[in-house]
């Protein structure tokens, strides 16, 4: 219970959009071939259950492992076995039963049993909180931690460390008096966070333009601005808002007020995030760390903060020269695009033109039929197809479970259930059970996310106790006379999300909390990142289209070139922007209390951000867009660079293992083995370095970017 982390794998969250597809029916399943597959040796969860189920079951949860925590408490001779492996126990279990009961709020059509799994969820956040706080435990744990036996194996040993650290950093090893002054700044630190997202949340601000003003945008965009009786137009700051008019306004001086207007939305939380900051350097100082990056960093692949900076000032080098003719190309764009509209021209390229140019830039440039290739990817073809591609890759078996069969227990009839197996040996051997939960419902989760629903774990008997998870999208549901065509970003995300599913599934870990996804902050993505390089790859596309019309016709060409080619437009520049607020995020909580409380975070924020992507910001030098970015404050303090880390040991994946042949199943089942079976049971940079078979490297994620 102590280590499971719901929907974690959901932290970079990707929205569906719906969208209308063009009559004409003609759906034919993507064969795959298959083995017969016997009956799983373990029974699905069977999804029936009352609200106050769920509430008894985890009462009853907390009950048993409260009891569990007195006895290890009271332990007089702590051992290995009757404290951590105990400990280890009681989560594998307890995790299988609480897990599925949190779920239910986010994907059940009843309104008492999602109640039910908020409630059973705070429930146990709150016994997360006094758990962790147990002195009793943390002597037991500390005494097997100081005498670690000779004989453990790497993944226990590991266990030990895990478990130990944890209690360390809730202050457990400080006295008494250093501890409480933690958990009053703590305290004090939550405080601010919540006001920072009250303050986030509840902000309105809005401007008032004419139509002149806002020449360019889309008649769809007009449509959803708020019409004021003096016929000007009401833009708040909220994405759906901003975004076009930063994109399609012509009127740089409009494009500039939206900016500033936008960065400087709430300006209250300026104050709190420099609080945060000092509170932050103030605790990691008590718990005996040199900054408050090294104490986050402790427990990611990264280490410490001098292996981020080099990480990231060695990206930074790489990518100036190329983000600098970036920069170059849209100013001549924007001069020429002035010249023509009769206005003079400018000498720089400021952050509010950047969207706008962008955007002509892939419109002049790379013009991409986004309809047009949703056209090949009909649902039903492409999942299948989607999960043929790694069924061949590493050797796994998806048997979908029939409507009429017994086996069947789902959440929900539209639920498709499957068992999954591995195939190498040539007869199926089951790893687990997966769930696909495609169509949007009333009061269901909104976004695409895969969910861990109990994972796989060895028991006392060395047999497998597997693992069970979810996929949950919002894919327009076909009709008889609407097909559900899904957009290219929408393949990838599904390859994204699936990646997740097979982490869990493949893993083979000792011990749940090291199961599959379970693996550091830095590199829970790079799995998933690295798959959807497929979704670019020119015969992988190909081959998964078949038009909606007629399944024997695959994408031209000239149509997949046009996609491959846009992947990257102005990928430089992006990346700087990413950097920007990477290496921000690094000065920040790199700091002693005593710095902390002299930095002035806004010049910081405005002088690294015109230093480091390139984009001027004329007469604007004193905005407030870190106040308005939650990352900061709470979640990724210290972590932003987290998915450049990731990113760049994908690219580095893919191109040393699956580029020449992605689908190759021999570098398939190396990875399975090297990478995502062994999930967090070892170091990820030793579990990286063995599947590279070499020091990672940042030049594949480079060499994308066109950089060599
Ligand atoms: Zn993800």
């Amino acid at each position: 219970m102590r280590g499971w982390r719901l929907g974690s794998r959901s932290l970079f969250k990707h929205s569906f959009t719906r969208f209308w597809s063009p009559p004409g029916l003609h759906i034919r399943p993507f064969t795959r071939s298959a083995m017969s597959t016997p009956v799983p040796p373990q029974p699905a969860p069977s999804w029936k259950i009352t609200a106050q189920e769920i509430l008894d079951r985890t009462n009853k949860a907390i009950e048993q492992n409260r009891k569990i925590d007195d006895e290890i408490g009271a332990e007089t001779n702590p051992t290995f076995e009757n404290v951590i492996l105990k400990y280890a126990r009681a989560e594998d279990t307890e995790q299988a039963v609480v897990t599925p009961l949190v779920f239910y709020q986010r994907v059940h059509e009843d309104k008492d049993l999602r109640d039910a799994s908020l409630k059973a969820d705070q429930l146990l956040q709150d016994y997360y909180i006094e758990a962790g706080t147990r002195e009793d435990v943390y002597k037991s744990v500390r005494k097997v931690y100081d005498n670690l036996p000779k004989d453990l194996d790497p993944e226990s040993k590991r266990l030990v460390q895990k478990i130990e650290l944890k209690y360390r950093r809730n202050g457990l090893a400080l006295p008494k008096e250093q501890r409480d002054k933690v958990v009053a700044l703590r305290k004090e630190l939550s405080n601010t966070t919540i006001e920072f997202s009250k303050n986030l949340d509840s902000e309105d601000g809005f401007l008032l333009f004419t139509r002149e003003e806002l020449d360019g945008l889309p008649e769809r965009v007009f449509e959803q601005l708020e019409k004021q009786d003096d016929g000007k137009f009401k833009m708040t700051f909220k994405m759906p808002d901003v975004q076009p008019v930063l994109q399609y306004a012509k009127n740089g001086a409009t494009r500039k007020k939206v900016f500033v207007g936008y960065e400087n939305r709430v300006t209250a939380n300026s104050e709190l995030l420099a609080r945060a900051v000092r509170l932050r350097a103030e605790i990691a100082q008590l718990l005996g760390y040199k900054t408050h990056a090294d104490y986050v960093l402790e427990e990611r692949m990264a280490k410490n903060a001098s292996n981020v900076r080099e990480f990231l000032t060695n990206l930074r080098q790489k990518l100036d020269l190329k983000g600098k003719e970036e920069v170059q190309k849209l100013l001549e764009l924007k001069n020429k695009d002035l010249q023509a509209r009769g206005l003079p021209t400018e000498e720089k390229l400021y952050s509010w033109d950047t969207r706008f140019y962008d955007n002509l830039l892939l419109e002049q440039e790379y013009k991409v039929d986004h309809e047009k290739i949703s056209e090949y990817f009909p649902m039903e073809r492409a999942i299948n197809g989607m999960l043929a591609i790694f069924e061949s890759i590493f050797s796994l078996q998806f048997t979908e479970v029939p409507k009429d069969s017994d086996q069947r227990k789902v959440w929900h009839e539209d639920v498709r259930q499957y068992s999954v197996w591995k195939t190498e040996s040539g007869k199926p051997e089951f790893l687990g059970w997966f769930y696909l939960d495609l169509h949007p419902r009333p009061n269901k989760y909104g976004h695409a996310a895969n969910f861990s629903l109990s994972s796989g774990y060895y028991d006392d008997n060395g047999n497998r106790v597997f693992p069970v998870t979810a996929l949950v999208c919002n894919f327009t549901k076909p009709t008889a006379n609407k097909p559900s065509l899904l957009k290219h970003s929408e393949v990838t995300t599904f390859f994204h999300e699936l990646g997740h599913g097979i982490h869990d599934l493949v893993g083979d870990a000792k011990y749940s909390r090291f199961n599959g996804n379970s693996v550091d902050w830095d590199f829970v993505e790079a799995p998933s990142q690295m798959l959807e390089f497929w979704t670019w790859n020119k015969d992988q596309i190909k081959e998964l289209s078949g038009h909606y019309l007629d399944e024997s016709k695959k994408m031209d060409d000239e149509l997949i070139e046009s996609l491959v080619k846009s992947k990257h437009v102005n990928g430089a520049l992006f990346t700087l922007r990413q950097l920007h607020f990477g290496m921000f995020d690094q000065e920040l909580h790199t700091k002693s209390p005593e710095e902390a409380a002299k930095l002035n975070i806004c010049e910081l924020y405005n002088r690294m951000r015109q230093e480091i992507s390139h984009v001027d910001q004329g007469d604007q030098q004193q905005v407030h867009g870190y106040s308005t970015i939650g990352h900061f404050m709470g979640g990724y303090d210290a972590g932003y660079y987290g998915y450049l880390w990731s990113e760049v040991f994908a690219a580095d994946m893919y191109y040393t293992k699956f580029k020449a042949n992605p689908l190759d199943p021999v570098a398939g089942m190396e990875y399975r083995t090297k990478i995502i079976g062994r999930g967090g049971s070892r170091d990820q940079d030793e579990n990286l370095r063995d599947f590279l078979g070499r020091e990672p490297s940042n030049a594949a994620f480079l060499e994308e970017l066109g950089i060599n």
